[in-house]
C-alpha cells in the first residue's frame, strides 16, 4: 500500500487544498497531520487567542475528515522528529505540505528535507495555498521583490490564478496511527471575551453571509470604524481554513467595486509575503532604517502600559486598544491609528508594539503584522515616512458620531455626537465628572519631539 503524509500548518481545510488533492491522487492513503511544533511555543507565539482559534480549527477539521472516512492526527514536540516519526509508523513515503514565507518557515523546511530525503522518503512543498500569488511570481526588474504596492499589484491583479478546488470526498487514513487527544475549545485561560470560534465550517458560513450582506458596500464602509463593515476573516485567512486563491476567484465572479478593493487588500497581503520572503530579518529589524532612538520600556514605561491598557486620554486609541483586548481583534484604521500614535506622537519603538498586538490578535501574522508596524513607523515601505495620523481628526472623519468611542469607552457613554472624540472641551464640570484620563501628551509636543528626532525642525 502506498501511503502520503499530509502535514496540515497555515492551512487548516479541506476545500482548496493542494497539498491533499496532490497526495490523494497518488496515494492509497493519507495521513493528515498536525504538529503542534515546540519551536513555535517556545518563540511565545501560541499566544492564548491563537491557541484557542487554532484549537478549534483542528476539532473542525477532524471532524470533516471523519465525514470522510478519515481523521486528524495531531502530535506535539520537534516538528521534524514527528513527522519522521509518523512517516515511519505509516510506513509512507512521501510527505506533502504548503510553502510558509518566514525565516522561520524556510528553516522548518529545510530542517524537514534533511531529516527526509537521507531515509529516502521525498518531501513535496506546495505553491499558491497559503497566498494567492506566492512570492517571487512576480518581481521588478532590478530587485527580488517589490517594495511599492501600487506597481506590485498592477502585476499581481494580471497572474492567472490557478483553479480553486472542491473539497474531497473521501480521505482513506490508515488504522495504525495514533495522536493526541483533541483539546476542547477555550481551555488555554488568558483569551479575550469576546473571541471568535475558529474552523473551516464556520469560515466557509461567515465567507457566504459576508457575500451576501457586506461584500457591495465593502468599498464606502471600509474605512468607516462604527460600521464594522469588513469581513473579519483574517484570522480565517492566518489559520488557513480559508483558501486566499478561492477568495480571489469569488470575489472576481461577483463583482463590483467592493469585490475589486476587497481583493486589493487580499494582495496587500501577499505584498507583505513576497517582501517577508525576501527580507525574513524585517520581522524583527528596520526594513529601511531612519536611525531612529526609539524610547523603550526603560524610558517610556507609563506611556507604554497607557496605550496598551486604553487610558492615554485620545479616545479613538483607546477605544481600539480596548477592542483588541475584548474580541483579540482591531478594525484596520484602528490599527492604523493606534500603531501611528505608539511611534509617532510617544516615539516608541515599533517593535514594543507589534509584539503588544501579537499578544492579543487572533489573526496575529508575522507578515501582516510585522509590516504594517513598520509601515506605520516609517521604516517599512510606506513612501511618506513622516506621515502623522491626529487622532482627533481621524476619530472625527472615521468616527463621526462617536459611536465606535462610546461602544468600548464606558466612561464616555454620556457624551454626546462627535464631542466624544475630544472630551477636554467638555465645560469644566461636565468634564470634570467624568472617569476618564487626560491625555498624557499633547498632540503637538509628540510631534515635535518625532521631528526634532528624524532630524527635520517642525
Ligand atoms: P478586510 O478589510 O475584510 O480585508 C480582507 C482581508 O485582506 C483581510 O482579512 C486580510 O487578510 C487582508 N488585508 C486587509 N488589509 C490588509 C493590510 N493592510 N495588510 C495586509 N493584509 C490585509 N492583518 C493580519 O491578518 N494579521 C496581523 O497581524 C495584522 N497586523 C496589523 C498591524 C497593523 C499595525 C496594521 C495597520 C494592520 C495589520 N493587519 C494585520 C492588516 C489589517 O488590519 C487586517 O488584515 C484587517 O484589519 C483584518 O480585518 P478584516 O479581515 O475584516 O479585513
Amino acid at each position: 500500500m502506498h501511503v502520503s503524509v499530509v502535514l496540515f500548518t497555515a492551512d487548516l481545510r479541506l476545500y482548496d487544498h493542494p497539498p491533499l488533492r496532490a497526495a490523494l491522487e497518488t496515494a492509497d492513503a493519507v495521513v493528515p497531520l498536525f504538529v503542534r511544533d515546540r519551536a513555535i511555543e517556545a518563540a511565545g507565539f501560541a499566544a492564548p487567542n491563537r491557541r484557542a482559534f487554532l484549537d478549534d480549527c483542528l476539532a473542525d477539521l477532524d471532524a470533516s475528515l471523519r465525514e470522510r472516512g478519515g481523521r486528524l492526527v495531531v502530535r506535539s514536540g520537534d516538528l521534524a522528529e514527528e513527522v519522521c516519526r509518523v512517516v515511519t509508523e505509516a510506513d509512507a513515503d512521501e510527505v506533502h505540505m504548503s510553502a510558509g514565507y518566514s525565516g522561520f518557515a524556510a528553516r522548518r523546511e529545510e530542517r524537514l528535507r534533511s531529516a527526509l530525503e537521507p531515509a529516502g522518503r521525498r518531501l513535496f512543498v506546495h505553491d499558491a495555498v497559503t497566498a494567492a500569488v506566492p512570492p517571487g511570481t512576480v518581481t521588478p526588474a532590478a530587485s527580488d521583490h517589490f517594495a511599492v504596492f501600487t506597481p506590485y499589484y498592477r502585476r499581481w491583479a494580471q497572474v492567472p490564478l490557478r483553479p480553486a478546488a472542491g473539497a474531497p470526498r473521501r480521505v482513506p487514513v490508515p488504522g495504525e496511527v495514533g495522536g493526541e487527544r483533541l483539546p476542547a475549545h477555550g481551555g488555554t485561560g488568558g483569551t479575550s471575551p469576546a473571541l471568535p470560534p475558529g474552523g473551516e465550517s464556520r469560515a466557509r458560513a461567515q465567507v457566504a453571509a459576508y457575500w451576501r450582506r457586506g461584500l457591495e458596500a465593502y468599498d464606502s464602509l471600509r474605512d468607516d470604524l462604527a460600521a464594522d463593515a469588513t469581513s473579519r476573516l483574517s484570522a480565517h485567512l492566518h489559520f488557513g481554513t480559508l483558501s486566499p486563491v478561492e477568495l480571489v476567484h469569488r470575489a472576481r465572479r461577483h463583482g463590483g467595486a467592493g469585490a475589486e478593493a476587497f481583493v486589493r487588500q487580499l494582495a496587500w497581503r501577499d505584498f507583505d509575503r513576497q517582501l517577508l520572503a525576501a527580507r525574513p530579518e524585517s520581522a524583527h529589524r528596520d526594513y529601511r532604517t531612519r536611525h531612529d532612538r526609539w524610547r523603550t520600556e526603560r524610558t517610556a514605561a507609563g506611556d507604554i502600559d497607557a496605550w496598551r491598557e486604553g487610558r492615554t486620554g485620545y479616545p479613538v486609541v483607546d477605544a481600539a486598544m480596548r477592542q483588541l483586548r475584548a474580541e483579540g481583534w482591531m478594525h484596520n484604521r484602528a490599527r492604523l491609528l493606534t500603531a501611528c500614535f505608539l511611534t509617532k506622537t510617544l516615539y516608541v519603538d515599533w517593535r514594543i508594539g507589534a509584539a503588544h498586538f501579537l499578544h492579543w490578535l487572533v489573526d496575529g501574522d508575522l507578515a501582516d503584522n510585522q509590516l504594517n508596524w513598520q509601515w506605520m513607523a516609517g521604516t517599512g515601505t510606506d513612501t511618506r515616512p513622516n506621515r502623522v495620523l491626529n487622532p482627533v481628526t481621524q476619530g472625527r472623519k472615521y468616527d463621526p458620531e462617536g459611536v465606535y468611542v462610546r461602544r468600548w469607552l464606558p466612561e464616555l457613554a454620556e457624551v454626546e455626537g462627535p464631542l466624544a472624540h475630544e472630551p477636554w472641551r467638555l465645560p469644566g464640570r461636565e468634564r470634570a465628572a467624568l472617569d476618564y484620563p487626560d491625555p498624557i501628551v499633547t498632540l503637538a509636543e509628540g510631534l515635535d519631539r518625532f521631528r526634532r528626532a528624524r532630524g527635520r525642525q517642525p
